[in-house]
């Protein structure tokens, strides 16, 4: 019979050891680490072959976040499928934004959550009340699961943004798409793969960004705040969209890369 260790050397061959790992420790259910103590276990020829049809599809390009159905962001395990955007990196920034200005009485708006990562590491840290909305019903569903996962109340609100959007936050937070649809990056390593509705916002990327900041405030609270993620070379026409629809003490940051990534401002009546 074949063993892990087999399957992992053929695998290694294909591709990098840690993508062979990660592969390899989910379907035999392991925890980080533990592979090493597994190398000479046999596997069912049903494994191998579920084993290796993963293998394949990610030499296809196919993201390893949806061929394992999780991923991390922050410190939350998350599933993840392909009608959700994977997490990324840069969008802990705006988590990290949104700590200082919230504590367990605030009420927070995740627009756009996708797989609800952003609404869940806020929620987590902070014991706020939050919110998460979206327009596809199909990531609502991932959402629901995620926060349902962590034991958390977040109520789902299935909204074109703010069409159904109700009441007034301390809080609004969004990582919408932002990506150019004419740019190259959508054809494209994971890009490819994620859902088109999470990535693309017209010609410039802005589509969503302008609608998000030309009608945050009537869903804000005086003093409140609005808090978005952009792309890199966004940042002079999202901190002049904030400018002209009225915010005040307008701040962006910078992501690990040191590219301006995430944009805030303040709303006073
Ligand atoms: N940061 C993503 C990318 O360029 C885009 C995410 C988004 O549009 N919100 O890969």
């Amino acid at each position: 019979m074949t063993t892990v260790g087999d399957c992992i050397a053929k695998g290694e061959a294909l591709l990098p050891v840690n993508e062979i790992r990660r592969i390899a420790e989910e379907l035999l259910d392991l925890a980080a680490g533990e592979l090493a103590h597994h190398a000479s276990r046999d596997v069912y020829p049903s494994t191998e072959d579920r084993f290796f049809n993963l293998v394949e599809r990610r030499v296809a390009g196919e993201p390893l976040a949806y061929l394992l159905n999780q991923w991390s962001f922050w410190n939350v395990d998350l599933i993840v499928s392909s009608d959700v955007l994977i997490p990324r990196p840069e969008t802990e920034h705006l988590v990290e934004a949104v700590l200082p200005v919230v504590d367990q009485d605030s009420t927070i708006l995740d627009l756009g959550t996708g797989s609800g990562a952003i609404a869940i590491a806020i929620a987590l840290e902070t014991h706020a009340m939050v919110h998460a909305a979206d327009i596809s019903i199909d990531a609502l569903a991932i959402a629901k699961q995620n926060a349902r996962r962590h034991g958390l109340d977040i109520r789902l609100i299935c909204s074109n943004w703010f069409d159904a959007i109700a009441q007034k936050y301390d809080v609004i937070v969004s990582n919408p798409p932002y990506v150019e649809s004419n740019s190259r990056f959508l054809d494209s390593g994971d890009l490819r793969f994620e859902p088109a509705i999470a990535l693309e916002s017209g010609p410039d990327g802005l589509d969503a960004l302008r609608h998000i900041i030309a009608h945050a405030s009537t869903y804000l609270v005086d003093g409140g705040h609005l808090v978005v993620e952009h792309g890199y070379r966004q940042s002079k026409s999202v901190r002049e969209l904030f400018r002209s629809n009225g915010f005040a003490l307008i701040q962006t940051t910078n992501d690990l890369s040191d590219k301006p990534r995430v944009t805030q401002g303040s709303w006073f009546d």
